[in-house]
């Protein structure tokens, strides 16, 4: 019999119950009884429900309460020095203490988990032993078995990632690490086989990425250990994101199933299989219904993959399953009735997920026949989204693929331009300027709630955002800043807004997929064409410019930022997207322009976020992702100064991708690492404008201008003067006004102090 299941399903509950929870305990509301006895009735629920969808193997302990690399290494008893912690269970302050930081303690680094939107906890190996402080795998098995009969599979963060993952520790040790970590997962997995547990899953997705890491004799030597441990327990051998690099050596390993993604490394994982079989020993998890995409399986190709993996795989050794987990994807399309009829037919989430799986796993039984009526509704809703209207404007397409052929260059390159740009802008040496946004107070929030509720009229929340770009016109002005912005009040988000005013977007209404921690993002949906559709950011910035004579800079956020923070159609390939986008923001650039705006700032945080994960793959990604910056940026003349932002990174090795975008400034966040990124500009030069951000906006600390005028001055001696920037790391809207204000007049008067010395 061909079995279901999923690798992990979504924490956050189907009205982010979830986050209220964590959210109420910390501030107070609730008491640590409370708080537990709530996260366990979601927890349960969760379980409920994926007992009553037919999953055959439901995952147990990927449940977390805030992240299940965190959990890890508190299982582990993995916790930083600086917390006050003697041993034992890690109790919920520290844990929370670890990941948000208490009063004494820093937080530990949060990054991103591979190519993923969520983010975890970077465990700090600095030189505890690590110790079991209590068996969550099994807890979670045993909590499923006792209250619902479940058997579940419990799942655990395989070795080799965890450490990939982990910081604090020298690559060359990884086998000592290795020999202080494996001892306790032997443990746990013992556990585990004598409460009678069949299956485990071990995530290991650190096995798709080419790395010494996961060399074939450490990873024999790690899961021969285990089969020794655990003689009788099932171990499934997870993978996931992309397609495995050593297949071979994989498939030789002493466990009864390998887990592999059919989704996102689909062609190289099958051809994997037809290339050396499949030992005739093992289950296959055959990751087949994508557990990152929002859209319905179409299950006419899934049962053509199942076909083709019969040939090598009996189905009675077979596991349909998702190729990641879940929590990648929003809970449920129910609900979304807004959404445009041919779209929500075309949508699926979790829940809508477990169908599929269930329905492929039908199929790898009884053959494509025996779910034809299914595959006939799902391929006639991918087909109905295909042919409508917004995936088929001509006009757009026509446009796009005019101007994808150009490289996007501008007319003169940077050398020509900059004189000219001087000339017309007579900027002071060092110019000084901010990344757009300014602080979105209570009363800025709660008028754009009333206005999108209604309660206020277009005209009073128009001269509502009037008032503070006016306020803040004057505060710039007499502050001393050189290149002023409007302050971005309009926006809540820098992707939603615009995705709001172009077509080809819509907005779900719960949506919600966990980014970290309890926050949760709602990514807009690009399903059809985009296109522009009219001036988006024009009226507040030419009416910012015409308060004051200093020059105004216009914002929007770039193309690849806004398809990363997205979720996307897959009917035709990122990079038309790109382009796409592109050429709509090139006519909001060309607006902004006409209307006397003479600099304008393209943001582009996030264009390492869709790095791919296979290193071959990546070069590609980055040479059109920066020219979809550069279509959008290119029509201007001469004189006119574009200016991107980014941050939330690692740059230096992204040096030569960031010149090639020729934007004539860039401001970058360093203040963290300033020391770090300046390094690399004293072997590589940097030809164009840069402002190396001097000071950090994620604390409400001023900084003090000394501390900006060394900074500058330890800039100054790998970057030329003549192009310098000063400004802060990053948008301040989360910042407080009094701080920000006094944090900005420091920053001036360390930039003429600056002026003074060179
Ligand atoms: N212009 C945006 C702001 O100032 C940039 C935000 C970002 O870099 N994430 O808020
Ligand atoms: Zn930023």
């Amino acid at each position: 019999m061909a079995r279901s299941s999923i690798l992990g399903y979504p924490r956050i509950g189907e009205k982010r119950e979830w986050k209220q929870a964590l959210e109420a305990y910390w501030s107070g509301k609730l008491d640590e009884e409370a708080f537990r006895g709530r996260m366990k009735e979601i927890r349960l629920d969760r379980l409920r429900k994926l007992q009553a969808s037919g999953i055959d193997l439901i995952p147990v302990g990927d449940f977390s309460e805030y992240d299940h690399v965190l959990d890890t290494a508190a299982m582990f008893g993995i916790v930083p020095k600086r917390f006050a912690y003697h041993g034992g269970e890690v109790h919920p302050s520290i844990y929370f203490g670890i990941a948000r930081g208490t009063k004494e303690a820093a937080a530990s680094e949060m990054t991103k988990w591979f190519n993923t939107n969520y983010h975890y906890i970077v465990p700090e190996l600095d030189g505890t032993a690590p110790t079991l402080t209590e068996n969550r795998p099994l807890r979670a098995y045993l909590e499923a078995k006792e209250t619902l009969g479940i058997e579940g599979k419990p799942v655990l963060l395989g070795p080799l990632t965890f450490l990939r993952m982990s910081k604090g520790y020298d690559q060359a040790d990884t086998d000592a690490w290795l020999d202080r970590l494996l001892p306790l997962y032997e443990q746990v997995l013992r556990e585990l086989e004598q409460a009678g547990a069949q299956w485990v899953q071990i995530d290991e997705p650190a096995l798709v990425q080419a790395s010494d890491i996961g060399s074939s004799e450490r990873l024999s030597r790690i899961y021969g250990r285990f089969a020794e441990a655990a003689p009788r327990l099932n171990i499934m051998l997870q993978t996931y994101f992309e397609s495995v690099d050593d297949y071979e050596a994989i498939i030789e390993l002493p466990v009864q199933g390998i887990g592999l993604d059919f989704a996102h490394g689909r062609d190289a994982n099958l051809s994997a299989l037809r290339k050396h079989g499949f030992p005739s020993d093992k289950v296959l998890g055959a990751g087949i219904v994508d557990g990152r995409g929002i859209w319905k399986a179409s299950l006419a190709n899934g049962c053509k993959l199942l076909e083709d993996i019969a040939r090598f795989v009996p189905s009675d050794r077979l596991i349909v399953q998702s190729s990641c987990s879940l929590l990648h994807v929003p809970v449920t399309v129910q609900g979304e009735d807004q959404l445009p009829q041919t779209l929500r037919h075309a949508l699926s989430f979790a829940d809508e997920k477990l169908e599929e799986i269930a329905l492929l796993a039908r199929a790898a039984e009884l053959g494509a026949g025996a779910i034809a009526a299914e595959t006939q509704a799902s391929e006639a809703a991918l087909q109905a989204l295909n042919a409508h209207e917004t995936r088929n404007r001509k006009d757009v397409q026509a446009a796009v693929s005019e101007i994808a052929v150009h490289e996007g260059r501008r007319d003169k390159p940077f050398a020509e331009r900059q004189p000219l740009q001087q000339a017309k802008w007579q900027l002071p040496l060092l110019p000084t300027t901010t990344i757009g946004s300014f602080p979105q107070t209570a009363d800025v929030r709660k008028a754009r709630q009333q206005w999108r509720k209604g309660e206020w009229s277009k005209e009073r929340y128009d001269g509502f955002i009037r008032e503070q770009i006016d306020k803040w016109v004057g505060l710039q002005e007499e502050i001393g800043l050189d290149v002023l912005v409007h302050g971005e009040f309009e926006r809540t988000d820098m992707v939603e807004f615009f995705g709001e005013k172009l077509a080809g977007f819509a907005f779900t209404r719960g949506g919600w997929v966990q980014s970290y921690g309890s926050r949760c993002v709602k990514p807009p949906i690009i399903y059809g064409d985009v296109a522009f559709e009219g001036a988006m950011t024009v009226e507040e910035t030419a009416y910012a410019q015409s308060k004051t004579s200093r020059p105004v800079k216009g914002m929007l956020t770039g193309p690849v930022t806004i398809m990363n923070w997205s979720f996307v159609r897959e009917d035709i390939a990122r990079e038309q997207i790109a382009y796409q986008l592109a050429f709509a923001l090139r006519q909001e650039v060309e607006a902004l322009e006409t209307a006397g705006i003479g600099l304008i700032q393209v943001d582009e945080p996030a264009v390492r976020e869709g790095l791919p994960l296979k290193r071959e793959a990546q070069a590609e990604y980055l040479a059109w992702a920066v020219k979809a910056f550069r279509l959008t940026t290119c029509t201007v003349c001469d004189t006119t100064q574009i200016h991107t932002h980014m941050c939330y990174c690692e740059f230096h090795d992204m040096l030569g991708s960031i010149e090639a975008m020729d934007a004539d400034v860039i401001s970058i966040e360093t203040s963290r690492s300033h020391g770090e990124l300046i390094h690399h500009f004293e072997t590589q030069s940097y030809p164009l404008g840069i402002g190396l951000g001097v000071y950090d906006i994620h604390s409400p600390r001023v900084p003090r201008t000394g501390e900006m005028t060394a900074m500058i001055g330890r800039a100054l001696q790998a970057l030329d003067p003549a192009l310098f920037w000063i400004n802060p790391d990053c948008g301040l809207k989360t910042r407080g006004e009094e701080e920000t204000v006094a944090a900005l007049r420091n920053m001036v008067e360390a930039a003429r102090a600056a002026r003074r010395s060179v």
